[in-house]
């Protein structure tokens, strides 16, 4: 009971029909009714076939059979569980109050960095030593233990700490052992991706939007670009040379994700992704190839020796011109 009714002011706060809009959802109304049909989101098709019900509130799609209200829509198409689709969408809501924080955090991660050799070396394990590359990056280190301390003498409270996801109930660092990526959008801080250095699963997010394209603020002039997997793709990229380099966190791109690398019609964008032995990489790069040149931009996939990633092509030695060959290499569908 206490549940539904933020969550209904949410859904109230973001109409749907707004929602889709702002990302610029192409629809024609219906009759007279409050009725909205257009191009369906979460699938590729040509003949409109996804339905929105302004007054209700609620969207169907007679293409792919799906359906619900707004939070439904987000776990869909950004492949979110409940609660992170909730979080994405109160991040969405005006005044977002933890940018601050999250700049707070990111710093003094960053100032971790030089002091833990266990960072450092991981980093020259991974290939990457150019202070530079690791500066631009804003590259940090969580080592566990004194986030809180530090951000509480800031005038942070521990449930703020805790409601952010940077602490866990027993004020531990989440990030604990983890080299942390800041993700930044519009020059703020909007998470936080933190990579481990031991055991535990390799990637963690805040509980929240990642936001847009990697680097995008200084990227989205370019008009060619390599789309990368993983962080660590790019940072070997831009140390070999390669600056115009970005990533989605992943293969699969939000709608503002795809909105960022189509807002240049004329842009070329290379698909590097992890030529994987199970073929996921591969099938990923051919679908995203198709989504891009469905909205006209030419989308080359780059085709890495079996079984490498860029981060680890140049690792087994391959240099700049090595990678240039492939991009020379890279075929579009
Ligand atoms: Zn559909």
């Amino acid at each position: 009971m206490t549940q539904r009714e933020p969550l209904d002011q949410l859904k109230q706060r973001l109409p749907l029909l707004d929602f889709l809009q702002q990302r610029h959802w192409a629809a024609r109304r219906v009759g007279a009714r409050a009725e909205f049909v257009g191009l369906c989101p979460l699938h590729p098709e040509t003949h409109p076939s996804f339905y929105i019900n302004a007054r209700k509130n609620l969207f169907y799609c007679h293409g792919c059979h799906r359906g619900g209200d707004l939070i439904r829509l987000v776990q869909l198409s950004q492949g979110l569980s409940f609660r992170q689709s909730v979080a994405y969408l109160q991040q969405q809501l005006p005044s977002p109050p933890v940018s601050g924080l999250l700049e707070n955090a990111a710093a003094f991660y960053q100032l971790q960095l030089h002091r833990h050799p266990e960072a450092l070396h991981y980093l020259q394990q991974r290939g990457l030593c150019d202070p530079a590359v690791i500066a631009s990056l804003g590259l940090g280190y969580a080592p566990g233990g004194n986030l809180h301390r530090h951000l509480a003498a800031l005038g942070y409270s521990f449930d703020h700490l805790l409601h952010t996801g940077l602490i866990n109930p027993q004020g531990r660092d989440t990030f604990c052992r983890r080299v942390i990526f800041p993700l930044r959008r519009q020059g703020r801080v909007c998470n936080l991706y933190g990579r481990s250095i031991g055991s535990a699963f390799p990637h963690r997010l805040l509980p929240r939007s990642k936001g847009g394209l990697f680097a995008w603020d200084s990227l989205s002039h370019c008009s060619s670009l390599v789309l990368a997997e993983g962080l660590f793709d790019v940072a070997a990229l831009w140390q070999a040379g390669f600056p115009h380099t970005t990533s989605a966190l992943g293969t699969y791109l939000t709608y503002s994700q795809l909105d960022d690398l189509c807002s240049l019609s004329t842009r070329l964008v290379y698909i590097a992704f992890d030529r994987d032995d199970n073929q996921a990489g591969p099938r990923a790069a051919h679908l995203l190839a198709q989504r891009l040149e469905s909205r006209g931009i030419a989308a080359p996939i780059v085709h890495l020796p079996a079984g490498h990633d860029p981060c680890s092509y140049f690792l087994s030695g391959a240099i700049a011109a090595d990678f240039s060959a492939c991009l020379q290499r890279a075929q579009r569908l």
